[in-house]
């Protein structure tokens, strides 16, 4: 890397004021980056209490001399960026020169560091973003920074941090995008002690079904897309494994894990109607775009980007996207022949060998004050069609409704009722069935096992990410 030097006034001025430390997820952010942008393949990071007491990122990146380890710590000093005209190509992660700043000016430092073919290291200790001491010291090719007592001069900061949900949750999750984006390098994570991400380098497949178990892993569709100063690869869901929120959507420019509203949307588009009301298609897309043509200095936090040729990325997304769609057969093709055995009709009222409340949309279930579900519900079923859709009328015209959701919906409510009334009883399994998750997921799980409990599951740890579910409600 090039050396570190403080950016000028003037160009200074031309990058958003910038980002200040409020929680330890972007101290954390900020190091990793460091580390990656340092060339590292190797990254450590270890939290405790949730990154209050300590955040340390150790890395075997190119390292700094003695004058860069203490240039570091100055506000706006860089080494990636010299001149206006590079603001407008930028291609590491960071740019601005003031994240060690911000953070040494809410935190204690210490900083161990080694460059490549140095004989002896450097640590120094910074204390209210000053150099308290320095001196040679004798450690691995790299940089180790520790963030020590977050907070500890901002004691309304720290209170606020103590009462809000643990921050681990949410640096857990960094890494594991950390580690999508970046299949070459290996990554680990320790919280509390705890091992929480632990993988290898290798590539993007082995990566992901490290980080989001086999299920994901199995159940991915390639895209790919090449123009002209313009990449697309990466992987889409298929429908079977689509969430009903947005976290299992990954989108990594040029390196860079970016939010992004037009190529979600996107891809979305594409998928049309191959997905349930309320899911959202689950995609890790790369794209590589010549760095002429993409703003990264437009978010304090750098997480949105601005695209030269949004059109241009809009349609490649949906087309690439379509085209995997298609190909893997993932449309359901509607057979015409054959048909009598498959769509029944019959104007009467039909026995499909579901219950009458199944048939109730969703929002004809109502709850009231004593806690029942009560179904208010006008449909007349007409037909059923593949073993899969009913067809029901009301007076407002036709109704399709979705079989199995309709199902999942009136265990769901039944459920939520005797969870309510404290009356779930649990049955215990023949065989035990066992489920993957991803990293963060099996975190939440973890810390959830007593609500699984009341609602009936009982669920066993089977090593890394799986579980053994050996009773359902
Ligand atoms: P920026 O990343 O925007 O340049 P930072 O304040 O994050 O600003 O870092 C300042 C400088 O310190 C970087 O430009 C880089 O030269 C150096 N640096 C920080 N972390 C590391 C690291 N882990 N390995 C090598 N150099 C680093
Ligand atoms: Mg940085």
């Amino acid at each position: 890397m090039a050396q570190i030097k403080v950016l000028s006034n003037s160009l200074i001025n031309q990058i958003p004021a910038g980002e200040v430390i409020e929680r330890p997820f972007s101290v954390a952010k900020e190091l990793v980056e460091n580390s990656i942008d340092a060339g590292a393949t190797d990254i450590s990071v270890e939290i405790v209490s949730g990154g209050l007491e300590a955040i340390i990122v150790t890395d075997n990146g190119v390292g700094m001399s003695p004058e860069d380890a203490r240039m570091a710590w100055e506000r706006h000093a860089t080494s990636k960026i010299e001149s206006v005209e590079d603001l407008t190509k930028i291609s590491s992660l960071g740019f601005r020169g003031e994240a060690l700043a911000s953070i040494a000016s809410v935190a204690k430092c210490e900083m161990e560091t080694k460059k490549r073919l140095e004989i002896g290291g450097w640590k120094l200790e910074i204390r209210d973003g000053k150099v308290e001491s320095e001196g040679e010291y004798g450690c691995p090719e790299g940089t180790k920074i520790s963030v020590l007592n977050l907070f500890y001069n901002t004691p309304a900061r720290l209170k606020y941090m103590k009462r809000e949900a643990p921050e681990s949750r949410h640096i857990i999750e960094l890494v594991q995008e950390f580690a999508v984006a970046n299949p070459d390098v290996a990554f680990r994570l320790v919280s509390d002690g705890k091992i929480v991400v632990d993988c290898a380098a290798g590539n993007i497949e082995g990566r992901i079904a490290n980080i989001f178990g086999i299920e994901v892993a199995n159940n991915l569709v390639p895209v790919s897309y090449g123009g002209a100063g313009f990449k697309i690869d990466g992987f889409i869901g298929k429908p079977i494994i689509s969430k009903s929120n947005r976290k299992g959507q990954f989108i990594v420019l040029n390196g860079r894990v970016i939010q992004n509203h037009l190529i979600a949307h996107a891809v979305r588009e594409a998928f049309h109607s191959m997905l349930m009301h309320g899911k959202h298609p689950w995609f890790l897309l790369r794209l590589d775009v010549v760095p002429e043509d993409v703003d990264v200095n437009v978010h304090p936090r750098k997480l949105e980007v601005r695209f030269l040729k949004q059109n241009e990325v809009y349609r490649a997304v949906y087309g690439c996207v379509e085209m995997a769609l298609n190909k893997n057969e993932l449309v359901p093709v509607v057979e015409s022949k054959d048909q009598g055995s498959r769509i029944k009709y019959s104007g009467e009222k039909m026995d499909f060998g579901v219950s009458d409340e199944m048939i109730a949309p969703n929002d004809a279930f109502e709850t009231d004050n004593k806690n029942e579900v009560v179904v208010a519900c006008s449909l007349k079923a007409v037909a059923q069609i593949a073993n899969s859709y009913i067809l029901a009328e009301d007076e407002e015209g036709l109704v399709i409704v979705d079989q199995h959701a309709a199902h999942e919906r009136v265990m769901y409510e039944k459920l939520m009722v005797a969870m309510r009334e404290a009356k779930v009883v649990s049955q215990p399994s023949l065989v035990p069935q066992n489920v993957d998750f991803s990293v963060a997921e099996a975190v939440i799980l973890r810390e959830n096992f007593d609500l699984m409990r009341e609602i009936g599951f009982e669920i066993e740890e089977f090593g890394g990410n799986s579980f053994l579910v050996t009773g359902v409600p």
